[in-house]
């Protein structure tokens, strides 16, 4: 579990909305998916607390995201994805298909096929995206980790940065 339990100091590029406090953790790319980040993702949501995070996001995921697991980052995601698999069933279900089978079918049907397939790719990719370690690669004053208490987190993080140290 990823909670937002607390938010206990402001560094770096926050952004200021009336009495609203939000720090700005930048990055080009989605933290739910890996796909182009191009909205703001309000954490926890702006519905529940005026303070918090501003992190990357895709329009998609961001509006996936709603309001569900307001206060755990790791839950959160999963949601994310679980809409996406649900929303995108019928692409993740395309069965795989040989040049020699393709070749069989008529140009706009091929097109079709591989198309989907492309989907079907990108998909896997997105669902794959590891948002945690993404999140704390962007998180460069470790801001979002220190407003995390759960030992579970702190051990990840200790983990990265084992594994970042022996690369
Ligand atoms: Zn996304």
């Amino acid at each position: 579990m990823l909670l937002f339990s607390r938010f206990t100091r402001l560094s770096g590029a926050s952004v200021r909305f009336g009495n609203a406090v939000r720090l700005r953790i930048k990055g080009p790319l989605c933290v739910y998916c890996g796909g182009t980040a191009n909205t703001d993702e309000h954490f926890p949501p702006a519905s529940l607390t005026p303070n918090g995070y501003l992190l990357p996001a895709c329009r998609e995921c961001n509006s996936i995201a709603g309001t569900t697991w307001a206060t755990d980052f790791e839950e959160r995601t999963r949601h994310v994805k679980a809409k996406l698999r649900l929303k995108y069933r019928s692409h993740l279900e395309t069965p795989e298909w040989s040049t020699e089978e393709k070749d069989e079918l008529g140009y706009n049907l091929r097109k079709v096929v591989e198309l989907w397939q492309t989907q079907k790719t990108v998909l896997n990719e997105r669902l794959a995206w590891n948002a945690v370690a993404y999140l704390l690669s962007i998180d460069h004053n470790s801001v979002f980790a220190e407003t995390f208490v759960e030992d579970v987190f702190l051990e990840k993080v200790k983990k990265l940065s084992l594994n970042r140290q022996k690369e």
